[in-house]
């Protein structure tokens, strides 16, 4: 029996990863999408994997695709705009030879072979099947009145199973799935429209696990189940950051993104914010993806006179979507003007929001060299920057 795989990660949803559509986002140092496109590779039932993603990622999909999916490989192909139409498109380039074919969601990186072996053997004999996790709590009918939720009724839980992917196809089932697809009307499932085109779609054990990644709370877990941490504990990292640059002329200042008027500036191929600039390279080192040098290199004209306080928030986006948050940073400023003192709060409240944190996870102090540093017409500054996940 031939199965291929139709990896559906056509969807360009951005709620979990800010810039970044969520099978882009990583558990540990795999993307969610290679992650699951290895998962189906893993089966020994399948022959091969189609991948769908969204048209603008096609080309950086299709390294991962390879690697991912190994000789498994067949093709990447964009997606619709519909979940519906991606899975057509996918589809439509599996090879006509295949006896079964399996939609799986690219949120799910956890499936098993198992389960694969399920979806496989039961879509052979019904001609459709999915895979469903049993319902474990109490199911409860609410209807909304004067503001708030009341129960209306308690649903017998033997009676509903909650759908999972992978689903399965036989080829003739498909043959008649495949025109239904592409009507106007919107589902979540293929099975749904297998179920409209009257089959009888057979239900077997998924796994809890095989969950799907939908929000910061399932990123989270996702990541720390891989890692083997204990649940309930943040996972910690520490960078430390340093940035030194001299007074001069003609420059304005700016100290965390904060203009400071009536004092010169510092020089720099940017606008010289250090504080910036060391925050920026404690969070990257902290997440382990590398430093402000290399993002943003001072021989690019790109970044002349750049607002290093963007910077930091373009730099903190990645780190963002390697999983991380601020836990905290402490920052010391070496300079003898201007004070700082009377400059921590504005910088505090300017920094929490590159970093999307809060100011009370920013503490910034002022030091003056005393004579004791040889770079008295500077300023230096030192960060430390924990991030959790
Ligand atoms: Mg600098």
């Amino acid at each position: 029996m031939i199965v291929d795989v139709v990896v559906a990660a056509g969807g360009q949803g951005r709620r979990l990863g800010g810039d970044v559509a969520k099978q882009w986002l990583t558990i540990g140092d795999r993307t969610i999408f290679e992650r699951s496109v290895e998962a189906c590779a893993a089966s020994p039932r399948v022959r091969g994997i189609v991948a769908v993603v969204p048209a603008v990622d096609l080309e950086p999909a299709r390294a991962l695709a390879m690697a991912a999916a190994g000789t498994k490989f067949l093709a990447i192909v964009p997606g619709g705009a519909r979940r519906q139409d991606s899975v057509a498109a996918g589809l439509a380039a599996v090879p006509g030879d295949a006896d079964v074919v399996l939609v799986h969601d690219a949120a799910r990186p956890f499936v098993s072979a198992a389960v694969f072996d399920r979806v496989i053997d039961a879509a052979a004999s019904s001609g459709v099947a999915i895979a469903a996790a049993r319902v474990h709590d109490t199911v409860k009918h609410v209807i909304g009145e004067g503001g708030r939720r009341w129960v209306d009724g308690t649903i017998p839980r033997d009676d509903l199973a909650l759908a999972q992917t992978p689903q399965g196809f036989r080829r003739d089932a498909l043959a008649v799935l495949l025109p239904s697809m592409t009507a106007p009307d919107e589902v979540t499932d293929e099975a749904s429209l297998a179920e409209r085109c009257g089959y009888r779609v057979e239900v077997v054990e998924g796994h809890p696990d095989n969950v799907k990644i939908t929000t910061e709370d399932d990123l989270r877990r996702a990541r720390r189940l891989l890692a083997g941490d204990a649940p309930g504990l943040p996972t910690t990292r520490i960078g430390l950051g340093y940035d030194s640059h001299r007074f001069a002329e003609d420059r304005r200042l700016y100290v965390g993104g904060v203009h400071v008027p009536g004092t010169r500036g510092l020089a720099g191929h940017s606008d010289g914010d250090a504080v910036c600039h060391a925050v920026t390279d404690a969070v990257l080192g902290a997440a382990g993806i590398g430093d402000i040098g290399g993002l943003f290199p001072d021989t690019d004209p790109a970044w002349k006179d750049a607002d290093s306080l963007a910077l930091l928030r373009d730099a903190f986006g990645r780190v963002r979507a390697a999983g991380w948050r601020v836990g905290n940073v402490d920052i010391v400023v070496i300079c003898h003007r201007p004070r700082i003192g009377p400059l921590a709060s504005a910088i505090r409240a300017s920094l929490a929001g590159a970093l999307a944190t809060t100011p009370d996870r920013i503490g910034v102090k002022g030091k003056t060299p005393e004579g004791t540093s040889a770079l008295e017409d500077a300023m230096i500054v030192h960060v430390v920057a924990l991030l959790e996940r």
